[in-house]
């Protein structure tokens, strides 16, 4: 998506060689309308694929999973990071390492919002090691869902995640795939002409 990599060139900043803040529009401070247009792209990409419901992980997915959802005019649900402390039966759960924060908490989705009945896209704000998707991946396996694909706004195509995704076999579409960075230069990997 060719504005988003403009973008992030104009806005992103790499502080090293592996960590990009994008606070100042996708995930402190929002741009609506460029939210909107990314889920408009999601919906675009997986349109034919009957999907039934969006899922994402708090916090910073859940506004693209918004936009992706009503750009399909499904609903979506967002994977809560902290086990609720009862009703532990009623809800799938795995454990996720966080990249950014550097701990392991456990995300949930309540049984009664998925169910074998559906056909997940799954979408979220990185793909770098890849984990908080493979958790995002486990709840749908528990459910019985069908995955019909993953979503990632930015990835950082240099970071693992991406391998341990297509290993899984799932279709994956990232909108902003960056090659390399650094605080000076952001090399993408397709430069798109639209
Ligand atoms: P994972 O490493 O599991 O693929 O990414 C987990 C989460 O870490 C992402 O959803 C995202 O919120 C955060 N994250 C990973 N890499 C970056 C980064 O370079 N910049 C920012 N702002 N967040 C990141």
């Amino acid at each position: 998506m060719k504005k988003l990599q403009d973008r992030i060139r104009q806005d992103g900043v790499a502080l090293n060689d592996r960590v990009l803040k994008v606070d100042s529009f996708l995930n402190h401070q929002v741009d609506s309308a460029l939210t909107m247009e990314i889920g408009q792209a999601f919906a675009a990409e997986f349109k034919d694929e009957r999907v039934t419901k969006v899922l994402t992980i708090e916090a910073s997915g859940i506004h693209f999973a918004l936009a992706t959802g009503a750009a399909l005019g499904v609903p979506f649900i967002y994977a809560k990071k902290k086990k609720a402390v009862t009703l532990t039966e009623d809800l799938y759960t795995t454990s996720v390492h966080s990249f950014t924060r550097g701990e392991t908490f456990t995300v949930s989705v309540s049984k009664r919002y998925l169910s074998a009945e559906d056909r997940v896209l799954i979408v979220d704000d990185f793909l770098a090691t890849g984990d908080a998707l493979l958790g995002l991946q486990e709840i749908v396996r528990q459910s019985g869902a069908h995955l019909v694909g993953i979503g990632a706004v930015v990835e950082k195509s240099f970071q693992e995640g991406r391998g341990k995704l297509e290993a899984t076999g799932v279709r994956i579409h990232s909108l902003a795939r960056i090659q390399s960075m650094s605080p000076e230069h952001i090399e993408f990997l397709e430069e798109e002409a639209v």
